[in-house]
């Protein structure tokens, strides 16, 4: 019936003993379409039934629980038809507990004997100030001890309408147990036995079978282990075997030349000496830009790092050699900040730089355009303005992306385009200063190289931060005066989750109104910033924010990315529990960037969930941007951290980033080895495995990140 169909792709319907009812409630309710998708899902726990509680444990409605006692009475409640229920009393010494059936009665009342010691086993419900168990599973002790299934039970995800017309737990299990007697050999194995040898792993039909119905703690965990593995490891060889193949496809310009324009500006421009960890990254990236293959390279470091000076660097470094160099920014108010400060950096080295955003004039945006084809414009800087179809380059031979998190995947790829020549595609420089946490950079960048700035420049002081509760207002207004009487200035933002919310601008505008009040004219001057004021009030704040006019700058998140004003030393982040975790580490890189002590104070009400308060605690115990993505990710999943949402994370059925981050350091480990082995995975023995990489390859497209 199934024909040619691989096993695991036939239909869930054919399995025997399902019928079409339960197969088609597996597909409506939880996507199970497959032999294939049903062996995927896994349970999320397992039951110890080696475990008992007692009567006078058990205080909540939500663990299944077992326990043995005995029966002491049985009865009917009720007429018949009309709610009619069997009550048995169980007892176990330490208290008694009703076992409730409406259903099944006249099934189950045979099997109840006063007196006679039984396992029950099923969730408790609260009644009154006691707890009951409706149709509890039961057995007599003797037929429990010789249950197979003694050990572990699994615990698998439904819906409530699945389980409502019996695909429960249970039900799920049943039917698990239906495919996997009829299993036998045909789930091929995707590993060569040498492979397996060598990393411990577990043959995959076995997996399947042990995970769904381990013999033991032992089988267990191998089978999950083999599983995790065999997630982890295709990702990587997927992303692995992607970066070789474009590898050979593309050629990167070569940028062989050291020359005037790097001489010059290490010579006379340079405003001080590099710290350790720029020098490295700038060694890494001209290795790379010397070498003839094209250049995806992450640059990550937290803010005030100072990658633009490695971005600068890179860029005169294509100049020397005869291209022309982008850079991308997310804002307008960033690339006008980066316009601005490189062209007075590079000011005595005479380089044609200009600015395009969405206000750039028609007749500049016509300049442009006619001296990026000539060639006359060696630098570019600008926004997303910069991937509209009609910037055209002579030769582009670098791209920098500021604060990648912002860009898609396919924007990236519409500059690939933008190369002179289709086999010569410009290099890539990404620099994001949202750290990502290893384990996922290695998973969402695995086609990228990395590089890390971890180190600040000289005479910095570590950012001091606070979380004070709204009733200390005053206080934190008197530490307000005293900073700004020191010659200081701050920022006051509140959070603005969503552009159009009216509430957030009152908020915004209150708070305004309220700081004003409080720093009265013409003692103090207060600004306001925010996403809906035209680009020439915003840039007319900023200026005056810069050259110190301005006391205190009252803003939304516009400033979160890059602002650089070395003599702002305080932050206060209204809010602060609205915010996630990279968000306030951003906002507080806004600080912190010259000589002076600078503070960030998080200000929040008193009730907090218990998440908002582990962000506000981790934010106050530290400043390394690394560590605040591993909490982060651990508090709100792989899928949620910034930086990647664009980039397609894939969804893991079994492995958890946060928690398995060694298994996927062995399994990139176990991927890079094999290709290098055996690049085209042509050799006999990994004819599975290679297989297995084309048929994964093919079902997810969004990990084709090439066009
Ligand atoms: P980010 O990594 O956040 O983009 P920037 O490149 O804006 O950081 O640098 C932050 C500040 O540090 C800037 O004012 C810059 O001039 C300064 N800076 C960068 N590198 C150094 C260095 N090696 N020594 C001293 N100051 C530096
Ligand atoms: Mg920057």
């Amino acid at each position: 019936m199934t024909g040619q169909t691989p096993f695991l792709d036939t239909s869930i319907e054919f399995l025997k003993g399902i019928g079409p009812e339960r197969a088609k409630l597996l597909r409506s309710e939880l996507h199970i379409r497959t032999y294939g998708d049903l062996l995927h899902h896994f349970p999320f726990r397992y039951v110890d039934r080696t475990q008992f509680v007692t009567v006078a444990d058990v205080r909540s409605e939500e663990m299944d629980v077992q326990l043995r006692g005995r029966i002491m009475s049985v009865q009917l409640v009720g007429a018949k038809g009309k709610g009619q229920r069997l009550v048995a009393q169980f007892n176990d010494g330490s208290g008694a507990m009703d076992l409730v059936w409406f259903k099944g009665i006249q099934w189950v009342m045979p099997k109840l004997t006063i007196g006679r010691e039984y396992v029950i086993y099923g969730k408790p419900s609260k009644f009154k100030s006691s707890y009951n168990m409706v149709h509890p599973e039961l057995d007599t002790i003797e037929a429990q001890q010789n249950k197979v299934s003694a050990t572990m039970v699994p615990v698998y995800p439904t819906s409530v309408k699945a389980a409502e017309k019996g695909m429960d737990s249970k039900g799920i299990s049943r039917v698990m147990q239906l495919l996997v007697s009829q299993m036998n050999n045909h789930v091929p194995e995707t590993l060569s036995t040498d492979f397996r040898t060598q990393y411990g792993l577990m043959g995959r039909e076995h997996a399947f079978i042990h995970v769904h119905f381990p013999k033991g703690p032992n089988e267990l965990r191998h089978a999950i282990f083999r599983l995790k593995f065999d997630e982890l490891f295709f990702i990587q060889l997927k992303l692995l075997k992607l970066k070789l193949i474009n590898q050979k496809k593309f050629q990167g310009a070569v940028f062989a030349e050291v020359g005037e324009m790097i001489h010059r500006f290490y010579n006379d421009c340079l405003p001080f000496e590099l710290t350790g960890a720029q020098k490295r990254v700038i060694k890494e990236i001209r290795r790379d830009l010397g070498s003839g293959i094209q250049m995806n390279r992450l640059v990550q470091g937290d803010v005030g790092s100072g990658k633009t000076i490695v971005a600068l660097m890179s860029m005169l470094l294509a100049i020397d050699n005869g291209f022309q160099a982008a850079l991308m920014a997310p804002t307008e108010i960033l690339a006008e900040q980066h316009f601005r400060s490189i062209r007075t950096l590079v000011e005595p080295l005479d380089i044609n730089i200009r600015l395009l955003t969405g206000s750039t004039k028609t007749a500049q945006r016509n300049i442009i355009h006619e001296e990026l084809m000539s060639g006359a414009l060696q630098v570019l800087i600008g926004t997303h303005a910069l991937i509209e179809d009609v910037v055209q380059f002579k030769q582009l031979g670098l791209v920098v992306v500021d604060e990648q998190h912002r860009f898609g995947v396919q924007q990236r790829a519409k500059l690939w385009l933008k190369g002179s020549d289709a086999q010569k595609v410009p290099h890539f420089l990404i620099m994001t200063a949202t750290p990502i946490p290893r384990t996922l950079a290695m998973t969402v960048y695995g086609d990228l190289d990395t590089s890390v700035i971890d180190e600040l420049p000289p005479g910095r002081k570590p950012i001091k931060t606070l979380h004070r509760f709204d009733s200390a207002r005053i206080k934190v207004f008197d530490f307000m005066r005293d900073e700004i009487a020191k010659g200081r200035q701050i920022y006051v933002v509140y959070p603005l989750i969503d552009e159009s919310e009216k509430m957030d601008y009152k908020d915004l505008n209150d708070g305004y109104e309220s700081i004003v009040r409080e720093f009265p004219l013409p003692q103090f001057q207060v600004s306001i910033l925010h996403g809906r004021m035209k680009a020439e009030d915003k840039e007319f704040e900023m200026q005056r924010f810069k050259k110190g006019i301005t006391h205190i700058m009252v803003s939304t998140t516009v400033i979160e990315v890059g602002v650089d004003v070395p003599n702002a030393s305080v932050m206060v982040i209204e809010s602060a529990e609205r915010f996630g975790l990279s968000q306030l580490h951003q906002l507080r890189g806004r600080v912190g960037r010259g000589a002076e002590q600078s503070f960030c104070i998080l200000m929040t009400g008193y009730a907090l969930s218990q998440e908002a308060r582990t962000r506000m605690e981790t934010m106050v115990r530290t400043n390394d941007g690394f560590e605040i993505a591993e909490v982060d990710m651990k508090l709100r999943g792989p899928g949620d951290i910034q930086g990647t949402q664009q980039s397609g994370t894939p969804v893991f059925r079994i492995s958890n980033l946060a928690k398995d981050g060694d298994i996927l350091q062995l399994a990139r480990n176990a991927a890079i080895a094999l290709l290098q082995d055996d690049p085209e995975l042509e050799k006999r023995d990994n004819y599975p495995t290679r297989i297995h990489l084309l048929s994964e390859m093919k079902d997810r497209p969004n990990w084709a990140r090439v066009s």
